[in-house]
């Protein structure tokens, strides 16, 4: 279950309420779309439920999502739903336990008085001491984990000192002993770059209604096919190959996946590929030259969906021809962001293959270079219980697709 946001609309000022991994929303009031356009993780802040002066923000790392580890001969999942202190301190709760489930975030202002604490764990960081679990150490060895993000953000919790203690202003309680860094360099303002990000769900280049969800990541204009993402300075315009496009029909979905080409030491073909997952296949010899890809849902799917739909997809890349950017009708929304894709590729190449003892022990030197990322919206062809792509033999149910969304 998510976490609640509350926020104002940017147009018309009314009460906006959201989930954590939202980004698109229409005012209720005035009728206007808007776009969290941030390109880094939200930062939120718990409400106060007492006043202080001089608030102390202190940082917690949120994740929502799974987790994949690669583990003697095995690639499991798990869904993992946390907060982790983001400024690792004895005297700190290690989590923020129930807060945000009975209160609504919102997003950090400029406006905001006080101080903050400086956040000195990444997420990796942070998921890695969660991973930490000495029971699990005693069994077989880990070469790789994945975090497969649906939310992830920071979370500031409003504290303030009185006398000798930390208080929690959100609690109302005390937190603990007055932390006695007093030599932290602590930050005096939010930064900029922390605040919402909101921009009207208009394309920018006819100025159509952009089409999505409330969780997508990448918006399409409808009018002039085009595909939108977030970026430093607005949106970005995506580039899309449609593969397939002449199939495109009345029962047709669009299912957007990225395709991302990749290359490490050992792999640098697609023959290489083949070879090193020992695929049940013919090498063919054009396959020596061809670029390595890995193609990834690009929407969020249960664990072990994802990993099917992502393997099979990769391994069917010899069927698929690059294709014109067509939209003929709008696609399924994109709301897993390409960094996701990245990060899932040695999951994919580990499950992927035949053999698993010959490659677990590579994947903690293997190193990708990424060399380019492309949308692919993808047509299946629906038949009322699955989506088929025919020139492909994939299947997936629309049960599965819909079990992906709540997650
Ligand atoms: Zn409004
Ligand atoms: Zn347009």
């Amino acid at each position: 279950m998510g976490f609640a946001v509350e926020h104002e609309c940017p147009q018309c000022g009314g009460a906006i309420a959201m989930d954590e991994a939202d980004r698109l929303f229409r005012c209720p009031y005035c009728a206007v779309s808007s776009f969290v356009a941030n390109t880094e993780p939200f930062c939120f802040v718990l409400p106060t439920r007492v006043q202080a002066a001089e608030p102390l923000y202190v940082p917690f790392i949120r994740f929502r999502g799974a987790v994949y580890t690669c583990q003697g001969l095995e690639v499991s999942h798990r869904v993992l739903d946390v907060t982790h202190l983001g400024f690792p301190h004895p005297r700190l709760p290690v989590s923020l336990g129930f807060r945000p489930q009975v209160m609504k975030m919102r997003f950090v202002s400029p406006e905001l008085p006080g101080f903050f604490l400086p956040c000195h764990l990444s997420l990796a960081e942070a998921l890695a001491r969660m991973n930490n679990n000495p029971l699990r150490a005693q069994q077989a060895h880990v070469f790789h984990r994945a975090h497969i993000g649906e939310a992830c953000s920071f979370i500031y919790l409003p504290t303030a000192r009185r006398g000798n203690v930390l208080y929690d202003l959100v609690t109302d309680s005390v937190l603990g002993p007055l932390l006695d860094d007093q030599n932290e360099r602590l930050i005096p303002a939010a930064r900029p770059e922390w605040r919402p990000l909101f921009l009207p769900a208009l394309c920018p280049d006819c100025g159509a209604n952009l089409a999505g969800d409330k969780e997508s990541v990448v918006l399409f204009c409808p009018n002039c096919e085009s595909a939108w993402e977030p970026g430093k300075t607005g949106y970005q315009p995506l580039a899309y190959e449609t593969p397939f496009a002449d199939n495109v029909g009345a029962t047709t979905v669009l299912l957007p996946c990225w395709r991302v080409s990749a290359m490490a030491d050992r792999l640098q073909t697609l023959a290489d590929f083949m070879r090193l997952t020992n695929q049940p296949k013919v090498i063919a010899p054009e396959w020596e030259t061809r670029p390595l890809n890995f193609i990834t849902p690009a929407f969020k799917l249960r664990p072990k969906i994802y990993l099917r739909l992502a393997g099979q997809l990769t391994l069917a890349q010899t069927g698929l021809t690059s294709g014109a950017a067509a939209m003929e009708k709008t696609p399924y929304p994109v709301n897993l962001p390409k960094s996701e894709g990245v990060e899932s590729l040695k999951i994919i190449l580990a499950s992927i293959a035949v053999a698993k003892k010959n490659i677990m022990p590579l994947l903690p030197d293997l190193h990708f270079q990424i060399k380019g990322i492309t949308l692919l919206l993808v047509p299946f062809q629906d038949n009322g219980e699955t989506l088929y792509q025919e020139q492909l033999d994939i299947n997936i149910s629309k049960q599965d697709l819909g079990f992906g969304q709540g997650l």
